[in-house]
């Protein structure tokens, strides 16, 4: 069956990709919610779409190539299109830059530049189809200001910015190609670092709070929209003057 319009979102179980599928469902999406280990997370996040709007899980790790190409072929199969691809999977894997391992470096790369890679090379064709598509790309703030926590994060979050503005250029004009790079958002990935980090980040934040999720889904809206239509290959900063340094 070929639905009026698909979207999928990779880590769509919890965080800003939750609130990203939310956002979309509520917009006339179908969508594939794609997660790595929270099977139980993305059905739930599938139960509490509104009523007639069709949803599917799909588990893959975005770091293997073959995964993400299966889950291409499920969406394929299943939908027979893709107006909208969010590539939002992420983590930190936070170590210091002195006693990061390889492992901890190479994964942190593989998870969050080569994982977006896979996915879009993987979607090109199907997203091309309707000369329309769009993707939307998550990056950082810390690809511009940086942290010797996570080094490997935002080196990999500059190489998403680079992969927009190529990917921006080979698909063009049959999708749009944006990225948006929030500041600190009131999810797991940042309550993970501590409340410390927390109180400080808030501190250094002109707006003085942590975003919410719904406030960077309302930007994906925005680039998925046709009041975009014109912007290929940006990134837009959503993070509260967090940037704009002290
Ligand atoms: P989160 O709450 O930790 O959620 C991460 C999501 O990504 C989960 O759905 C997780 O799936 C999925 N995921 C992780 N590794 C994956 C992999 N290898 N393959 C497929 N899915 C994977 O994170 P978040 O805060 O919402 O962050 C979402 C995105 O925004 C990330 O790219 C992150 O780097 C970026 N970002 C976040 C912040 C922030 O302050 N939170 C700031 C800037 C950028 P499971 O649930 O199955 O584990």
């Amino acid at each position: 069956m070929v639905a009026e319009k698909v979207a999928l979102v990779t880590g769509g179980s919890r965080g800003i990709g939750a609130a990203v599928v939310e956002r979309l469902a509520g917009s006339g999406y179908s969508v594939v919610v794609n997660y790595l280990e929270s099977r139980t997370a993305a059905e739930d996040v599938i139960k509490r779409l509104p009523a007639g709007v069709r949803g599917l899980a799909t588990q893959a790790d975005v770091a293997d190539r073959d995964a993400v190409a299966a889950m291409a072929e499920t969406v394929r199969q299943e939908f027979g299109r893709l107006d909208l691809l969010v590539n939002n999977a992420g983590q930190t894997l936070p170590a210091d830059w002195r006693t990061v391992d390889a492992v901890g470096w190479d994964r942190t790369l593989q998870i969050n530049l080569t994982g977006m890679f896979n996915c879009i090379q993987a979607f090109a064709p199907l997203i091309s189809q309707s000369g329309k598509g769009r993707i939307v790309n998550i990056s950082s703030i810390y690809s511009d200001i940086g942290n010797g926590f996570v080094a490997a994060y935002a080196a990999a979050k500059s190489g998403v910015r680079s992969l927009t503005r190529t990917f921006a250029k080979e698909l063009a004009p049959n999708v749009l190609v944006n990225a948006i790079a929030p500041g600190d958002i009131d999810t797991e990935m940042t309550r993970s670092a501590g409340p410390e980090f927390v109180a400080a980040t808030v501190e250094k934040t002109p707006l003085h709070r942590l975003g919410a999720p719904a406030e960077i889904a309302a930007v994906v809206a925005f680039l998925a929209s046709p009041d975009s239509a014109f912007i290929t290959g940006q990134t837009i900063v959503v993070d509260g003057g967090r940037s704009l340094g002290t």
